[in-house]
């Protein structure tokens, strides 16, 4: 279906309906002003054009009316996010809400969902897991009296595989179910480009009343989600890698319907209020009956506006379509690369989002080649390179670039 040839991903980019969506991003150049293959969009996504104006209008705002624009504006800034972010992770608009950073909402969730009794007091995560999850969920074991010895089960891959078998994940939650109270994953993990079945590994916890939680960072505007109809407990994900709302970026977190009335454990702030009477400040803490009830301070609505110009683009793009494009992109990287560097070892399994991580052994000198040759991708030790073609900016022809600077630096 790929073939070596120029011509093909200029064809290929003629048929795309996502193409003219490139041009609605600024592309980075280098120092001579030359224009750079940006395939890092799992990192940081490139800025949309419109963020700008989207920017200045608030500051126009603040500027002209000062405290008058939380009126019906800034108050419920963040409710015009819930509608397309539900549709990035296949939510209802009530189970989604924008708020805080990353890691920070996942130990709120935490807080919420990690309910330990004696008896069922284990959390299952992968081996190799993003460092910050394995510190916030270490912390938290921590937090109510338990060992990381003990306590946590890291499901590993086979030896001499860098993959996790799902069939592992499913073994180790039937092995210890009685003793296990969450598991945690990365929906997609973040170095090998793997990407679980959430759908599978959330039925098979659900038999034993295990709650299920998933780091989404990897996979919001990557692939398609259905946390609602899997039945999925909470996720949170952060929107300035594939989504594309800038550096920092607030984060976006789901909470399933079936725990809008949460009589459990919650850290709370006056914005999780109710907000007929949040003004009134009552003493009592009366929860929003959705996923907003675990939100704990005002929106930061500076670092929310970029998420508006992008997830703009994603309504009209819609998930579908890419990730329809995403899987082709990825796998004619995938193709040039093995057509290219047959002896180059290629990490990432089939089951992926749109990344090719290549094991390169000594490689940090080839990979500070690959960007000087103009081609933006990152660098993981001790021996990884993550490469990321974006199905929003990035083009087939883009790939077909990339590929011939890897072809000449590691051949
Ligand atoms: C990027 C990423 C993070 C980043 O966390 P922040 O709190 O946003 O700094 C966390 N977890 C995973 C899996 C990531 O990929």
């Amino acid at each position: 279906m790929f073939k070596i040839a120029s011509s093909f991903a200029e064809d290929e980019d003629g048929n795309d309906p996502l193409n003219y969506l490139r041009e609605k991003f600024y592309h980075p150049f280098d120092k001579n002003k030359k224009p750079v293959i940006y395939f890092c969009g799992n990192s940081l996504g490139l800025q949309p054009k419109s963020v700008s104006d989207i920017l200045e209008k608030e500051l126009k705002v603040w500027q002209e009316r000062g405290v008058l624009g939380q009126e019906n504006r800034w108050i419920n800034y963040h409710e015009k996010l819930a509608v397309p972010s539900a549709n990035i992770v296949g939510a209802k608009p009530s189970e989604v809400v924008i708020m805080n950073a990353l890691t920070i909402n996942i130990h709120l969730l935490l807080v919420s969902f990690y309910r330990p009794t004696n008896k069922k007091y284990k959390i299952i995560i992968e081996k190799g897991a993003f460092p910050s999850d394995q510190y916030a969920v270490e912390s938290q074991l921590k937090f109510h009296g338990f060992n990381k010895k003990d306590a946590l089960i890291e499901v590993e891959p086979q030896k001499g595989s860098e993959i996790i078998r799902e069939e592992d994940i499913l073994k180790a939650i039937k092995k210890n179910s009685s003793e296990v109270a969450l598991i945690y994953l990365g929906g997609i993990n973040y170095l090998t480009g793997q990407l679980f079945n959430m759908k599978g590994i959330t039925a098979e916890a659900k038999k034993y009343g295990i709650v299920v939680g998933f780091n989404l960072a990897h996979c919001a505007g990557n692939v398609e989600l259905f946390l609602h109809k899997w039945g999925v407990d909470f996720a949170s994900w952060c929107s300035y890698k594939y989504l594309c709302a800038g550096p920092g970026a607030p984060s976006g977190v789901f909470v399933h319907e079936k725990h809008h009335n949460w009589m459990g454990p919650r850290f709370t702030g006056w914005w999780g209020h109710n907000k007929e009477s949040r003004f009134k400040m009552p003493s009592k803490f009366d929860p929003i009956l959705s996923a907003e009830g675990w939100q704990i301070s005002n929106a930061p609505i500076l670092g929310m506006a970029p998420l508006i110009s992008s997830l703009d683009l994603y309504e009209l793009a819609t998930m579908e379509k890419v990730r329809k494009k995403g899987i082709k992109l990825t796998g004619y990287l995938e193709f040039l690369i093995k057509a290219y560097l047959p002896k180059i070892s290629i990490i990432t399994p089939r089951k992926r989002g749109s990344q090719i991580s290549i094991k390169v052994q000594n490689g940090r000198k080839a990979f500070k080649k690959i960007m000087g040759k103009g081609l933006i991708c990152d660098w993981r030790e001790p021996d990884v390179i993550r490469i990321s073609p974006h199905p929003m900016f990035n083009s087939f022809l883009d790939v077909y670039n990339a590929a011939i600077i890897l072809k000449d630096i590691l051949k």
